[in-house]
């Protein structure tokens, strides 16, 4: 599947986003027709898996968001944040809790890219699906 976590790295180029989701859906009807045993993590990913998450409920917080100056204040991110982390003032969002579920659809749907996390999104490419098949057709 295309990953969207570009806080930790980049996405890939609309063509392999494409190309992943292409292979995903052939992958998936293989197994759905029992041509292919679903994925099953091994041994030692599921060993580390805990201390990851463990980590990674340490780090989550909202702080390093940041809206730029190209925000046109349609509210497309607070209407559709998941767990309300945010709130719309006059002019920009701001979150409004200290963590969230950090799954980054604020950051990828909005529709002039004005959302980043810290430094570390700037310059990176945005992913959703429903943009990767609207280029495509
Ligand atoms: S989705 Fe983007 S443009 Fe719309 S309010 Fe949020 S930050 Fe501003
Ligand atoms: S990353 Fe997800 S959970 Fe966090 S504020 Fe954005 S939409 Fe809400």
């Amino acid at each position: 599947m295309v990953t969207n976590y570009s806080i930790l790295h980049d996405i890939p180029k609309l063509k392999i986003q494409k190309k992943k989701l292409l292979h995903a859906a052939k992958e998936l009807d293989r197994i759905l027709k029992g041509e292919k045993r679903p994925y099953r993590s091994n041994r030692f990913i599921r060993r580390i898996t805990p201390k990851i998450h463990e980590e990674y409920e340490k780090k989550r917080t909202t702080s390093p968001f940041n809206v730029n100056d190209s925000c046109i204040s349609c509210g497309i991110c607070v209407k559709n944040c998941p767990v309300n982390a945010m709130e719309m003032g006059e002019i920009k969002p701001s979150w409004v809790m200290p963590k969230c579920d950090n799954c980054l659809h604020c950051l990828h749907h909005c529709p002039v890219d004005a959302i980043n996390y810290g430094d570390s999104t700037q310059n990176r490419l945005r992913y959703t699906y429903e943009s990767c098949f609207k280029e495509s057709t």
